[in-house]
């Protein structure tokens, strides 16, 4: 690709003897008329927001390298342009060319990628492709902040899915960060997974009291969630359409039921949520000192066992133990149903 790019004219390499120079090739970003069309601003605006470095083999300072050459200690490959190593925005050119081709659909990144990062992909893909797109669309994701702090590695404030996914469901994780578009910045902390577990329990309980009825296959298109979901992932607005979904089935007349809960379901399903039967959900864990799922089948048991016997004074006390435990029982026709408060 370097060889191109110098062939082409976009690129040069330094060949002056001067050790340290000698071997660098660098892109010339004033041979690309639309450099920096990403993110909007001219040559000038970007290098006074960037760390450039200033060298005096460059044309000009922000020409960046493709090639630079390697200490004998680093690692490095041998080149036409003598043993060294590629700069870092080449290596995503590269290995999208090769394993991707010449024009992507979407390339991903956070937005502190956009410059230098990604405006120089774009310019060596670019200018080796003879001009043929990049990527179709960009899709930069904002930051997430925890409890109104920015996530770093200085403040220790790290959250690990892994962690976070013994304590809470995954589709908690991220139903808070749907609820916020990608683009802008995310809000993380207690507070919001707590709500997103409650606005969960609102849809599943939809689900729950309308468990008789079967969902139809329906087309979703149509839809004003779907519509969000293409308008740039809008899923902010897609999950305040599930929760509108969730209300028309709720007041669906009988015949209309089965299709209303095929919608919630299929919109939902593109984002990952309710994908669990909705009677299990009531029966996850909320904290470390919640009686466990086998204590409380334990005591149904013992409960069953105590009607069996009418000792219904006995049945009662189970009910009332669980109850202050945070666990209601339902009885029905295919036994007893039981969900946490
Ligand atoms: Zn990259």
């Amino acid at each position: 690709m370097v060889s191109r790019l110098i062939a082409k004219g976009h690129a040069y390499n330094i060949d002056n003897g001067v050790e340290g120079e000698q071997g660098h090739v660098l892109f010339d970003v004033q041979s690309m008329a639309d450099y920096g069309a990403l993110s909007g601003r001219s040559l000038d605006d970007m290098l006074a927001g960037a760390r450039v470095e200033v060298a005096s083999y460059k044309k000009y300072a922000g020409d960046f390298v493709l090639w630079k050459p390697s200490a004998d200690n680093e690692p490095g490959w041998d080149s036409p342009w003598g043993r060294g190593r590629p700069g870092w925005h080449l290596e995503c050119s590269a290995m999208i060319e090769k394993h991707l081709g010449e024009t992507i659909d979407i390339h991903g990144g956070g937005q502190d990628l956009i410059f230098p990062h990604h405006e120089n992909e774009i310019a060596q893909s670019c200018c080796a492709h003879d001009g043929k797109p990049f990527a179709n669309v960009w899709m930069h994701n904002g930051f997430i902040n925890i409890e109104g702090e920015k996530m770093s590695k200085s403040l220790g404030n790290f959250r690990m899915v892994n962690d976070l996914l013994e304590q809470y469901p995954g589709e908690v994780l991220r139903y808070v960060i749907l609820s916020a578009h990608y683009r802008s910045e995310q809000n993380f902390g207690k507070d919001l997974l707590d709500s997103a577990w409650r606005s969960l329990d609102t849809l599943y309980g939809f689900l729950r009291s309308q468990a008789d009825t079967e969902a139809a296959d329906v087309d979703i298109s149509e839809t004003d969630a779907y519509k969000a979901l293409l308008d740039d992932l809008n899923t902010p607005m897609a999950i305040s359409e599930l929760h509108k979904l969730a209300r028309e089935l709720n007041g669906a007349d009988a015949a209309d039921k089965p299709a209303a809960k095929g919608r919630l379901l299929a919109i939902a399903g593109l984002m990952g949520l309710l994908q669990q039967d909705a009677e299990q959900w009531f029966t996850l864990s909320r904290g470390d000192d919640d009686i466990s799922a086998e204590q409380v089948e334990a005591l149904i048991a013992k409960r069953n066992q105590a009607k069996a016997d009418k000792d219904y004074a006995g049945a009662d006390a189970v009910r009332e133990e669980l109850k202050s435990l945070g666990v209601v029982l339902e009885d029905s026709r295919e036994g007893t149903k039981w969900r946490r408060e």
